[in-house]
């Protein structure tokens, strides 16, 4: 079995722009930096987090990206996301949009107008994917996974399943294209039903409990907590104590150097030096503010 190699509870919150109050899992630590979890280079918990309501839609202005994937996963609440290369949409609970940097994009990520007047709960993933070098400056694009397009697989007796956005279980497969291989699922189980998940030894693989409590190889992981799995074996069980929302991760690590300063992530420095040109030079494109 695959051991459970850390438990970790979230670290203090900080506010991305006004509108996402997140926990910085990856990198969080000296045992968990950018490489630790990669292709996963980095990843922000918006545990869940009431908003008032406004008639000014909180989020985070336009700013650029480069050499990675931004995939946000909706639990709560509703965001609108535009672009420079034209993608954009709104993502609701369940949802998953997955944007594709590449050689660059600007972008701004605001809470949906509706759901900004009402106010109201949310709660969110935002999640940084690594791409090889060969794909960093491929042209981007834009992934909007409406929920009724994940292939659901039922697992246990009581209605449970897992609800697959990248990669595989069994023998199905979640509707987001990757550019290296990664598996994303949601496991949604009711009390006392588990299930059991495998995947190669030296992928990197980890877990955040949503929603309820589980036990992961037996050993007690609570809500809003990061379950970082040891690369010893393939295969670990998730049995959940009650009803629970479980996200799983994992893929195989891209084995390049990693260069990131802010906003984007590249092999090099000199990578890094042209990107901030490139940005500057206007060569992201355009977006309204
Ligand atoms: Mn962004």
């Amino acid at each position: 079995m695959r051991e459970v190699e850390l438990i970790m509870t979230p670290p203090e919150p900080h506010f991305v722009g006004d509108g996402f109050r997140v926990h910085t899992f990856i990198p969080s630590s000296y045992r968990v930096d950018m490489h630790r979890m990669n292709p996963f280079i980095m990843l922000d918990y918006n545990s869940k987090h009431y908003f008032e309501p406004t008639d000014n839609p909180r989020g985070v202005g336009v700013h650029p990206h480069r050499g990675f994937e931004t995939v946000t996963i909706a639990y709560k609440g509703r965001v609108a996301h535009h672009d420079s290369s034209g993608g954009g949409g709104v993502i609701g609970e369940g949802d998953v949009q997955w944007m594709t940097a590449a050689s660059g994009v600007l972008h701004k990520e605001y809470h949906e107008e509706e759901f900004s007047k009402n106010g109201g709960w949310f709660q969110m993933v935002q999640l940084w994917v690594n791409l090889p070098s060969k794909y960093k400056m491929s042209p981007p694009k834009y992934q909007a996974i409406e929920n009724s397009h994940m292939n659901r697989v039922p697992v246990g007796d009581q209605g449970s399943f897992i609800e697959l956005i990248a990669g595989d279980f069994q023998n199905h497969s979640g509707p987001a294209s990757t550019f290296s291989p990664v598996h994303i699922s949601n496991a949604k189980l009711k009390t006392f039903d588990s299930v059991e998940y495998c995947f190669p030894k030296h992928f990197n693989t980890a877990l955040i409990v949503i929603e309820g409590t589980i036990e992961v190889n037996g050993q007690a992981a609570g809500t809003d907590n990061f379950v970082l799995m040891s690369n010893n074996d393939e295969k670990f069980n998730i049995k959940a104590s009650d009803d629970a929302t479980v996200l799983v991760l994992s893929g195989e690590p891209i084995n390049e150097p990693i260069a990131a300063h802010g906003p984007f992530v590249m092999n090099s420095r000199d990578e890094l030096v042209q990107a901030f040109r490139d940005f500057e030079a206007g060569k992201f494109g355009y977006l309204q503010d």
